[in-house]
């Protein structure tokens, strides 16, 4: 059921400038199958994923014989308030997203899951990842007399199931994926049966937990964590999971290729108390600050993150350069998507509305500055300058990713090569834009081993880190396709004109 008008875009006050200078989360996902209370568990999984995408929220719930839906913009807990919604989201099982719109505008038809009445019942469904055919299929489907109700991607694979010439879902669900290419992780849903789903290189994550008897699908462990639900394990890139009444069931209906899981769920978009593919996010992060230290430690007083998401390889870079950590700056957690900027001269405050320089830790050091990673390079800068004039005598800024030179088309949104700093500029120019002392970014080398590798170089990689060397593994079909709106699917005719 829609709550709102379907065609409202997102306010503006829900929008965050700030964000803006960070690649974003993609989306999340999350589904239960035979709970009494999924709709429940399907909205508290959500919570724990809110930050894979705030821009809006849905659940799908199944009684057995009839669907019941609920999406709205904003966060989850806008959402999902009303006791009437939760009353109304009845069946043991659900499914739930978590919406930020890297394909497809913010429009409220375009939230998920989808749901579908088709030949042999109902399906609901909901993605997270970017298909990178999806315009060139779309127009192959319109031109079949197929009619959409969205501008998703994710609607191209329910026209796909619902035209399909096989009978059973399963069937159906794989026929029409092995004519999308791109990055998803899926779950759907029968009347009976739950499936989940990873493109075969496993691009974005999704676990498989238990609860009580109930079996749950998520993009990440922390939403089991708050379930209360065990973790399982993940579902393997290139997998189908069958979940009915008889138990879990696997599949690997796709040709096997080497594994390419997105390095930068590590780095950044994963809760750091997640684990994925089987490895402590958090621990992660801080053995990339221990790679970052032993590869450009620099003489320095204090070792001072950027918050929230540089505190891990900043303790990490403190541990094995042996210099002190201190929370520096200082995050209100308390503004952002719902602070309203009034004027332009509170605008122009920019970043202090996040982040304040803990003076007593700054004054007269030496300041290493630990941050995750540089999109535009716009916040960083501010950053820097609100260190200085707190008293700092040296900025030396660390980065626990490697410079963002590329693009994502797999499900993050980031800006064009235009507006990638470390796509435009070398690094001794950067430093210079920054205002820093020094500027050293993890090697890509150095970021393999933090999660485990040998290097990157020494064997086939294991990862996708197109972002940072360009190497797009996949086809970028859509390319050329002139008739593109899609925010992702653009940047493909930027980066390879
Ligand atoms: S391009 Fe970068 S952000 Fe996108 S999936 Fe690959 S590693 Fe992740």
């Amino acid at each position: 059921m829609l709550t709102t008008n379907p065609f409202d875009l997102a306010p503006a006050h829900l929008r965050d400038e700030d964000d803006d200078d960070k690649p974003k989360e993609e989306c999340g996902v999350v589904g239960i199958f035979g709970d009494p209370d999924a709709a429940s568990h399907a909205v508290l999984g959500l919570h724990a994923l809110q930050h894979r995408g705030q821009e809006a929220a849905g659940v799908v719930s199944c009684d057995g014989f009839s669907f019941h839906s609920h999406r709205g913009l904003g966060h989850v807990s806008e959402n999902f308030k009303s006791e009437e919604v939760m009353n109304r989201l009845a069946g043991p099982m659900a499914i739930g997203h978590n919406r930020y719109s890297t394909s497809g505008d913010k429009a409220l038809r375009n939230v998920q899951p989808f749901y579908a009445d088709l030949a042999f019942g109902g399906l609901g469904l909901c993605h997270n990842g970017n298909l990178t055919n999806a315009v060139t299929l779309r127009r192959q489907l319109v031109q079949k007399g197929c009619i959409f109700s969205s501008t998703s991607d994710t609607e191209v694979v329910l026209q796909l199931v619902a035209r399909s010439d096989y009978l059973a879902v399963e069937d159906r669900l794989v026929d029409a994926l092995r004519k999308v290419e791109g990055a998803y992780s899926l779950i759907a849903m029968t009347t009976n049966t739950m499936y989940g789903i990873r493109d075969p290189y496993g691009i974005r994550p999704l676990v498989l937990g238990h609860l009580d008897g109930a079996h749950i699908l998520a993009s990440e462990s922390c939403a089991l964590d708050i379930m209360g639900a065990e973790y399982v394990r993940d579902v393997e890139p290139g997998e189908l999971v069958v979940i009915d009444r008889d138990g879990v069931r696997s599949v690997k209906p796709f040709v096997p290729v080497q594994s390419r899981f997105c390095i930068f769920e590590y780095i950044y978009f994963a809760r750091p108390d997640s684990v994925v593919e089987g490895t402590s996010v958090y621990h992660v992060r801080k053995r990339i600050g221990e790679e970052l230290a032993r590869e450009s430690a620099v003489p320095a007083d204090v070792i001072v993150p950027v918050p929230d998401s540089g505190v891990p390889a900043a303790l990490g870079f403190a541990a094995e350069s042996g210099v002190p950590f201190e929370f520096g700056i200082i995050r209100n957690h308390y503004v952002g998507r719902t602070f309203i900027q009034p004027t332009q001269r509170t605008r122009d405050l920019g970043v202090k509305r996040k982040h304040n320089a803990n003076r007593a830790f700054l004054e007269g050091k030496r300041v290493v500055l630990v941050d995750d990673s540089i999109v535009r390079g716009t916040t960083s800068k501010k950053i820097v300058q609100m260190v200085r004039q707190a008293g700092a005598t040296e900025v030396h800024m660390r980065i626990s990713s490697p410079p963002t030179t590329h693009p994502c088309f797999f499900g993050i949104d980031t800006p064009d090569r235009d507006n990638l700093l470390a796509a435009q500029h070398n690094l001794a120019e950067m430093e210079k834009l920054l205002g820093v002392d020094s500027l050293a970014f993890i090697s890509i080398d150095g970021l393999y081993r933090a999660v485990g590798q040998v290097g990157r170089e020494l064997g086939n990689p294991t990862f996708c880190d197109a972002c940072f060397t360009g190497d797009y593994f996949l086809p970028l079909t859509d390319r050329n396709d002139t008739e593109c709106t899609s925010q992702q699917l653009s940047l493909l005719r930027e980066k390879l004109a």
